[in-house]
């Protein structure tokens, strides 16, 4: 706490992902062993039709600013891809770019919340989602789920959430952490409820949505009556390994479009125009160019799975898309090992970077306190090792 700084900030909790990252950095820098299995990012290169893209953009001097909500062409291959990829019908005027999905995320809470609306996050939840919601004055209702239940809601769960005062539901298909996936026929089911209340808004975030190992994909704002009420968020940092340059997109009802555009415009104005560009290239790519990207993160799956299942106590789902695991570690709080005392899932987290060497996120962070995160997007040698040296110290 300090006095000089707004209550805004004081009240807000740190990203615990780039948290454990940055320590995991910290320890690596001071000579320590460190496997980090924190931070959510492919280990992979950015395609090189994508940097050549960026090269080009270069050279054709695309130096000045952009329009606040992106390159008209831009929107055009974006819309597009929303038809091919999600049969999703965004116009253009529906679309805006931002630096990262995060900032749009962040759009959306600022301009649809206002103090003490509800927001319903099924838990686990992608971390950011709840202090977005919290530092736009929401309030976030968390509906707990487990291994037992895949880590997806029921319908019945979210007809009990909803209040007079909910405004949205946010959530994530694959999930961010469980890599869950929530089929056609599921999100049917959730659409159903959602219908009876049509001043309720719906946040999808399908930023993983080509890292997919199910046959199929369903986007929540192509169900028959959603397609008002669901803003869909997406980016290219994981699909196509370009994290760092920072661009992600929503379709929505254009007047919510209008909205995000006019607080980006006081805020950031528009994304970087280079990053822009090469982003134009990805989305306008056929989906399997990413194929050898995504068949070696379902080869890891497999395997992390595999030595995951030989840890005693460790209770998991077999994640359908994204790249992360999220074991249910409970079995192991109230024990002391090595002399520590393991309360709660951010004690196993530190036990873990502590005694073994490998970083992962608690499960805190994301709304499920039995859980650890571990992202397994790094090579397989790191996994096996990582694995038996968590395996090693609960032994
Ligand atoms: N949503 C989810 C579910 C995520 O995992 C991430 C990863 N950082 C983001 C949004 C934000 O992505 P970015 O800002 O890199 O586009
Ligand atoms: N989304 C990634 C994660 O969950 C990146 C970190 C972040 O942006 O918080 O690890």
């Amino acid at each position: 706490m300090n006095a000089v700084l707004s209550e805004r900030i004081n009240n807000l909790a740190v990203s615990q992902t780039l948290a454990m990252a940055a320590l995991a950095r910290e320890l690596k820098a001071q000579g320590k062993d460190i496997i980090s299995l924190s931070l959510g990012e492919p280990d992979f290169n950015t395609p090189d039709f994508i940097k050549e893209a960026a090269k080009q953009a270069i050279d054709d001097n695309f130096s000045t600013y952009s329009p606040v909500d992106g390159y008209a062409d831009l929107k055009q291959s974006i819309s597009a891809k929303f038809k091919r990829d999600n049969n999703l019908d965004y116009k253009p005027s529906q679309i805006v770019v931002s630096t990262g999905a995060k900032q749009a995320l962040y759009n959306i809470a600022q301009v649809m919340l206002n103090e003490g609306d509800e927001v319903i996050l099924p838990a686990p939840y992608w971390v950011s989602y709840y202090e977005i919601i919290k530092l736009s004055g929401g309030v976030p209702i968390e509906v707990p789920t487990s291994v037992a239940s895949n880590f997806k809601i029921t319908p019945d769960q979210l007809e009990n959430a909803i209040t007079p005062k909910t405004k949205m539901m946010w959530f994530s298909s694959p999930c961010n952490p469980s890599g869950s996936v929530y089929s056609e026929a599921e999100l049917k089911a959730l659409a159903n409820v959602l219908k009876k209340y049509p001043s309720i808004y719906v946040v999808s975030d399908e930023i993983y949505e080509h890292i997919n190992y199910t046959n199929s994909y369903c986007s929540i704002g192509a169900i028959d009556g959603m397609e008002n009420n669901t803003i869909t968020v997406n980016g290219v940092s994981k699909a196509f390994a370009m994290t760092g340059w920072r661009i992600g997109y929503i379709g929505a009802p254009e007047f919510i479009a209008k909205a995000c555009t006019k607080i980006q415009g006081q805020v950031t104005s528009g994304a970087n125009s280079i990053a822009q560009r090469a982003t134009k290239a990805a989305v306008e790519a056929d989906p399997s160019v990413i194929n050898y990207m995504v068949e070696a993160f379902k080869n890891r799956r497999q395997l992390v799975y595999n030595l995951l299942s030989e840890i005693p106590g460790f209770k998991l789902t077999l994640p359908e898309g994204a790249f992360y695991f999220l074991p249910d570690v409970s079995a192991y709080f109230g024990k002391t090992i090595k002399g520590k005392e393991i309360k709660d899932a951010n004690d196993f987290a530190m036990f873990l970077l502590a005694e073994a060497n490998v970083a992962t996120v608690t499960g805190e962070a994301f709304g499920n306190p039995n859980c650890i995160r571990l992202s397994y997007a790094t090579s397989e040698e790191l996994l096996k090792e990582a694995i038996k040296r968590i395996k090693e110290v609960l032994q």
